[in-house]
This record gives C-alpha cells, structure tokens and sequence, in this order.
C-alpha cells in the first residue's frame, strides 16, 4: 500500500500542471465487447469486436511499465477470453500491479473458477480481486441479467470460486451489485441475501450510470437520489457499526463510506464533488486499442495500434490535452466507482480524512480490547475543483 504514495504524489503534481508526468496509476484494459448477458443496463455486447491479440497487448503493457498500479480488466465478459490468464501474466512481466481487479457475471460455471486459478498463478504477488455480479436474488437476477438460470449458475461459480480461497493468499472474492431503477427496490433483499448467505470478502455496490462505452445514455437506468439515499444509507449504516479485522479492511471499508457520500451528493449536485483525475491518474483502453479517459465519456484520445502501442505517445496526443482541460474545468460529472475510488485517493484531504478515522477506530479498539468497530464517518472534506483552487472549505455530509 506505501508504494502508492510516490504514484499519487506524481498524480497530484500532473493534475497542478495540467500534463501527465507519467502513465495513470489506475488502467482499465476492456478485453473484449463479447459478452453472455443481456442487462437491461448495458448494451455492450451489440458492439462490434476488434479485439486486441496477446501480441498487442504485451506491446501496449511494455509501454505502461511499472507506472499503473491498479488493473481493471473488464467487458465485456473478461473470462470469455480464453487466453485471459496469459494477457494477466503479460501485465504482470511488465507493470507487476499491486491490484488486479475482475468483474464477471459467473455463467461459465464449469470454467470460470478454473480460468481464474491460472489468473492467479499468473500474477502471485498482486492482489487478485474477482467480482461476482448480483443484481437480484433468484428469479429477479435472472430479468435484470436477461439470462435464464444465470442466478444457479452464478451461485455455482460463487462456490468453485471460494474453493480457491485456501490455496491462494492472494486472492479475494467479492460480490457486486448495480443498483439500477430496475432492482433498487430489492436492494434491502440483495444485501442481506449477501451478508448471510455468501459472505464474500468484499460487497461493493455502484450505482448505474449512463455510459457511452455501454451504449447506454438516455436510457434513464440511474435511480433518482430519493430512492438511493436511504437505501445506500442503509448499507452505509452496515459498514460503520461492522467489526474489521484489520488496517487494510478499516481503510477500504472507509474509502466506500466515503464514496457513497459522494455518489448521493454528484445525484444532487450535479458536480464533481472532489476533483476528477480521470485522464491523468485513471484511463482505459477499449478491445481496439482506443485509449479513453473515462468510460463514461468513452471519447477516444489515440489508438494504440496507430501509435505503435506507445502507451505514453497516445497519452500526450492533443485529444488528450483537451479532455484533461475538459475535466479540470469540471464540464462532466459522474459517481463513476472506478475513476472515484482513484479520485479519492489523490485527494489529499479526503486522504487525510480517512487516515484520522481510521487511527481513532483503532486506538478506540485498543482501549476497548475488541476488534474494531469502525468510528462514525462524519466531516467528509469534499470539495469540487472550482472551489478547491481558492480555498479549503470543508462540507460536512448529513448522517
Ligand atoms: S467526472 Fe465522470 S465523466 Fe467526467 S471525466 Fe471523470 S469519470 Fe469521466
């Protein structure tokens, strides 16, 4: 975890200058539009596929180096490529991630949990997180998946995938959920279904955004602030009054309460809250080698194919000045989890925030002898990019 701390320094300092001093430390690498759901929030699958070859990628990784330090590689579903596991020890040769991230909608129950054990081996010092996605429980997964039987499926992926949790330290299963206008009635359900029954590592919940990249804007699939904030409250109130076990988890569960603060806040703002580093500290990269500073906007900046797979050239293309400029003027918002979680950790005051509330949980777990209860999150320093330039106001956020 320290060995992000110079990453950020540098994010922070190529935000100020408006120019990138090195690569983003947060990379999403979309492996393909393929995919075998059919959600009524996304229409990816109905793009068509050009995808990057191994051969592509090991190019494009060599350019990144050890600069990017979180990896995303999503869909897609990413575990329909077969050569997954080598793509990952591709990234892991060249840029060796602390954190590599994998979404999937578990339908390849036979072959999922066995394509992420090479996953695993392919990459055995990062921390390899796989996503489950739920998006209901039962019968209601299955409509909002539009996949007959996904639920039994993903629930025997779900097993096969917490078979290997004793045999790789490296490894943590999460669930994830989209809360979308078609499932957030059932949220309360999903959640308990998932603290009770699956008791996963990790239980992140986004809220449904309209995306370019999904083909889904104007859809109307977000759900209005005054149906999320009590049900996101709800989850909220879980984290702070669960006991952790460790800093790392005490940290990470902190960062999330603080996300969806700025989730409810971006729904009634409509604003960045804190200051977007999408196109500095966090990119992606399309299955055709299109570079994008956030998914949401999906705008191509270069393609890596026509600058030799020199990661760096396409990040310095005009395009990519201009959209930087875009951002830093605050002309998008969105609560887009990927590119928050980074904005966040590049943000020093909501950094500090979170070191302060986390050493108070485990001094008051010390005097108490008992394992942590996180402290009550309050004063969350937030502040847009207007704002942040002239002053340092704090805004404290209602419980
Ligand atoms: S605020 Fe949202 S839409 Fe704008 S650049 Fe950041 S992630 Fe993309």
């Amino acid at each position: 975890m320290l060995e992000v701390l110079p990453k950020i320094a540098k994010m922070q300092a190529s935000y100020a200058l408006g120019k990138p001093l090195a690569p983003p430390m947060n990379l999403t690498i979309s492996v393909s539009y393929r995919c075998n759901s059919r959600c009524k929030t996304c229409n990816v699958w109905q793009r068509p596929n050009d995808d990057f070859t191994l051969e592509e990628y090991e190019k494009t990784f060599a350019s990144v180096g050890r600069a990017a330090y979180w990896f995303t590689f999503s869909g897609g579903e990413p575990t329909l490529r077969k050569d997954l596991p080598e793509m990952i020890g591709l990234a892991y040769k060249y840029c060796r991630p602390g954190v590599i991230n994998i979404p999937t909608n578990g339908i390849q129950d036979k072959i999922i949990p066995g394509r992420i054990e090479k996953v695993l081996q392919a990459a055995p010092t990062s921390d390899v997180i796989v996503n489950l996605s739920l998006d209901g429980v039962g019968e209601k997964h299955d409509q909002v998946r539009g996949v007959k039987g996904n639920f039994e499926r993903a629930m025997r992926t779900y097993a096969g995938l917490k078979e290997l949790k004793g045999r790789y330290k490296n490894f943590t299963l999460g669930v994830h959920t989209v809360i979308s206008n078609f499932n957030i009635d059932e949220f309360d359900n999903i959640h308990s279904f998932v603290r009770n029954e699956l008791q996963p590592d990790n239980f992140i919940s986004e809220i449904a955004e309209e995306r370019v990249e999904l083909d889904t804007v104007g859809m109307g699939i977000t759900p209005p602030v005054s149906k999320y904030q009590p049900v996101i409250e709800g989850l909220q109130r879980d984290i702070r009054t669960a006991e952790y076990d460790g800093t790392i988890e005490r940290i990470t569960q902190s960062f999330r309460d603080r996300y969806y603060d700025i989730v409810k806040r971006t729904l009634t703002e409509k604003r960045q809250i804190i200051p977007c580093l999408a196109g500095i500290a966090s990119a992606q990269i399309a299955p055709n080698g299109d570079v994008w500073t956030c998914c949401i906007r999906a705008e191509s900046v270069g393609n890596l194919r026509e600058h030799n797979y020199d990661f760096s050239s396409v990040w310095n293309t005009p395009k990519a000045h201009d959209m930087r400029r875009s951002i830093k003027a605050g002309e998008c918002y969105c609560p887009l989890a990927n590119a928050s979680y980074t904005n966040m950790l590049c943000h020093t005051p909501t950094l500090a925030s979170v070191g302060v509330k986390v050493a108070g949980g485990i001094v008051g777990s010390a005097l108490s002898g008992k394992k942590g209860k996180s402290s009550k999150l309050r004063d969350l320093p937030v502040m847009n990019a207007a704002h942040e330039a002239h002053d340092e106001e704090q805004v404290t956020v209602e419980a």
